[in-house]
This record gives structure tokens, C-alpha cells and sequence, in this order.
């Protein structure tokens, strides 16, 4: 399965080998793994699962995630200047065509698959409206770099690159713990530096069979450059704060039309 996934939650997540590798690439090589059970039509609906009316929560989940979704695409201010950013730069998102509410495994929230181009947000995990609008930001940095970059998802430190970039601009910003208590500026970069790595790191865990030490090693490798690019949000967002309509505002200011 080629994708990045998000783990549903890093807080004390012990790393725990990824599950069975089950698509082959075009080489015939296994590689990334297999956490929506619904892609690539794996998904066989069975007469046990129906007289259990399985699939019909599957359908009502899909349709409130669906709803959700676009409520988000109008309304969040970070996930409308990417919708910008990705129509600026030629990859403008089609609704239908570029995102999908699917049941993933209970351990993400979302993910990229960059051979479909498409978004999946987990109707299972990703129930909220927020978190479907941090699902959707940070999968839309995946998106933006594979439509600006022609990102490798198979090149363990592109992976990483996108990792970071996400993780900075998403997650590790959205965090109130920023800018909550005494801490120093110093103090708040640094622990936003570890957001991001730490961040990053069960990413790239999530999507590869790479072990901890190898991703690590890459994260390091990429973190300065990749720290520093904040297209095309063009800064670090802070919660509570009017950071995101700034980047907004900013956004139109520097062509992508919104
Ligand atoms: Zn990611």
C-alpha cells in the first residue's frame, strides 16, 4: 500500500512492527502497508457483515465523514489556502475525485496515497470535524509536495521531507501547548522542534517498514531544509492566535486565489 498514514495519536505509542505487507509495487516489490481495508477494492462485502447491518454504519459513516469534509473545505481557514495553493500550482482538488471518507485501521486518522492522488479521511477514527480538518491540512502538504516536488514516496528522505513539512505546519502548530505557560521563545522553538520530529518520525514508522533507527537517521538528515520550507502556508501556525486568517490573507497575496 503506498501511502503515509497518520497515527491516530503519538502520545506514549510504542513502536510495534507494521502489519503484513500486502501490495506489490510495479517492481513486485512489497512495500508500505495495507491500512484501509477498503483500497484497492480488498473489501468484500460478506452476508454475515450485512445481517449485521455492518455495512449500512459503514454507509451512514461515510456519509456524516462526507459532510464533515466538505464543511472543513469551506470553512477551515488552513485546508482553503491549500485548496489554493494546490489549484495555483495545477493540481486543483476535485471533491469527488481527490478525497475519500473509507474504515482504515484503528491506528490512523488519514493518510495520502500518492498513486491515486487521493486523500482518505478514516470515518472510523476521524469523527470530528477538527480533527477531519487536521487530517485534511496535513494531507494536503503531502499532496502540495507531490504536485510541486514529484515526490518519491519510495525515497526514504522525501518521505521524511513531507513528514516534517506536515507535522510543522499542521499538528505540532495546531498544539495549544504552545504558546500556553512560561515558557521562553527558546524554550518554544525547541519544543516545537521535537513535535515535529518526534511527529514526523511515527509517520514515516506508520507508512514504512523501516525501523526506528533508520527513521530516525532520515528525519535527521532532512529536518533543517525541510524545517525551514513553509510553503505555501509561510509560517508556523499558533493556535488561539489569528495566525491561520493571516496566512489566509497571505495566501491571496502571493497568487493562490482562494
Ligand atoms: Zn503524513
Amino acid at each position: 500500500m503506498t501511502s503515509s498514514n497518520e497515527k491516530a495519536s503519538d502520545e506514549n505509542v510504542e513502536y510495534t512492527p507494521p502489519p503484513k505487507k500486502t501490495y506489490p509495487d510495479e517492481k513486485g516489490e512489497l512495500w508500505g502497508h495495507d491500512l484501509y481495508p477498503e483500497r484497492r477494492g480488498s473489501k468484500k462485502s460478506s452476508v454475515m457483515k450485512t445481517l449485521l447491518m455492518k455495512e449500512g454504519d459503514e454507509n451512514i459513516g461515510k456519509y456524516h465523514c462526507e459532510k464533515k469534509v466538505y464543511t472543513c473545505l469551506k470553512k477551515h481557514p488552513v485546508v482553503k489556502l491549500m485548496m489554493g495553493a494546490l489549484r495555483a500550482s495545477g493540481c486543483p482538488i476535485d471533491i469527488r475525485r481527490h478525497i475519500t471518507c473509507e474504515v482504515c485501521d484503528k491506528s490512523v486518522t488519514g493518510g495520502y496515497d500518492p498513486e491515486l492522488n487521493q486523500i482518505v479521511v478514516c470515518q472510523n477514527t476521524a469523527k470530528i470535524e477538527g480533527i477531519i480538518g487536521s487530517v485534511l491540512s496535513h494531507e494536503m502538504i503531502h499532496m502540495f509536495d507531490y504536485c510541486r516536488n514529484n515526490l518519491d514516496f519510495k525515497n526514504l528522505d522525501h518521505l521524511a521531507c513531507t513528514e516534517v513539512r506536515a507535522a510543522n505546519l499542521t499538528y505540532c502548530s495546531f498544539m495549544s501547548a504552545f504558546i500556553d505557560g512560561d515558557a521562553s521563545w527558546f524554550n518554544l522553538r525547541k519544543r516545537h522542534q521535537e513535535c515535529v520530529k518526534r511527529r514526523a518520525l511515527l509517520s514515516v514508522l506508520a507508512a514504512r517498514g523501516v525501523t526506528p533507527d533508520e527513521a530516525k537517521a532520515a528525519v535527521d538528515r532532512v529536518f533543517e531544509r525541510c524545517y525551514n520550507d513553509m510553503e505555501p502556508v509561510g509560517r508556523r501556525i499558533r493556535s488561539s492566535t489569528d495566525d491561520m486568517q493571516k496566512a489566509l490573507f497571505e495566501g491571496s497575496l502571493f497568487g493562490y486565489d482562494l
